[in-house]
């Protein structure tokens, strides 16, 4: 049985370009974020904000308003982190909330293709966390994001060609710890041109990936935005030995989500809490 909550590994605040920044409706989300991570007993919440760089190709049709401001030629370019911003703001968390473990981090798009300007812009190894994300792949010598792939590629190789990348991005950067959301190219799924997404259609694939993050030595996030058993299921059987848990939230009331259920789903599969909360789970 369960005692308590494990860290939520992968929350977004004011300080993440996809929130609108600090200057926007979500300024003061990490302090909400805080406060209600205390009221619900939350032990731990790890602030990893975007960490991207370069652009991608976009659909107009899919930039959300408060993104518009974003868009050159077609492409979507994110402001930068403002490091030094993020940091301040978590040092008043901290002193505001001492009942709270507050950890820094990153959730890094492309490690692979971006280690140098990464560590010109600050120190990986002095964050709490590093997340890695793939949240584009290439398409006529650009990258995109899968929602605008699925318009321009059949389904099936959207997931193909997404969970293709994970071997790549693993082997070409240490500097992150955790894989985040396998499933990130699935939440877009046509479903109504394909059915419901099967994940037994690309089992072979998906436990490839999973073999390569495993033998990379890296965690696997369960991502709660959907929970799926198979996915602590294929990767304990594929070898994985670490588990984070994310609720990938962007605006606080998300927080946690999912959570309760992510850690017996784990727990049955074998891996068990570390010593603080925001360790792995490890089987
Ligand atoms: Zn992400
Ligand atoms: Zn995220």
């Amino acid at each position: 049985m369960i005692m308590t909550l494990p860290a939520d590994a992968h929350v977004h605040s004011e300080w993440s370009w996809d929130t609108g920044g600090p200057d926007s409706d979500a300024a003061g989300t990490m302090r909400r974020t805080c406060e209600r991570a205390v009221r619900i007993g939350l032990p731990a919440v790890i602030f990893t904000e975007h960490l991207d760089f370069d652009g991608w190709l976009i659909d107009r049709e899919d930039v959300p308003p408060e993104q518009a401001k974003l868009i050159e030629d077609g492409r979507l370019v994110p402001t930068p982190l403002d490091v030094d911003g993020y940091l301040e703001s978590i040092e008043r968390c901290r002193h505001d909330f001492p009942e709270l473990r507050i950890l820094t981090g990153a959730e890094y798009g492309q490690p692979h293709l971006f280690d140098d300007q990464a560590r010109a812009l600050l120190d990986l190894g002095s964050l709490g966390r590093v997340n890695g994300s793939l949240h584009t792949l290439e398409i006529d010598g650009q990258r995109a994001e899968p929602f605008t792939l699925f318009r321009r590629w059949p389904a099936e190789k959207v997931i193909t060609e997404y969970l293709a990348e994970v071997p790549r991005m693993i082997a070409g950067s240490d500097s992150f710890a955790c894989f985040t959301h396998i499933d990130y190219a699935v939440r877009y799924w046509p479903t109504e041109t394909e059915g419901p997404f099967d994940p037994t259609r690309f089992e072979e694939q998906f436990r490839t990936a999973m073999r390569a993050i495993a033998a990379g030595g890296r965690a696997l996030e369960m991502n709660t935005r959907r929970l799926w058993s198979w996915v602590p299921q294929w990767w304990a059987e594929e070898g994985g030995r670490a588990i984070s848990f994310g609720s990938d939230d962007h605006a606080t009331a998300a927080l946690a989500a999912g959570l309760p259920e992510a850690a017996i789903m784990a727990e049955h599969f074998g891996f068990r809490p570390g010593r603080r909360p925001e360790d792995f789970w490890n089987r």
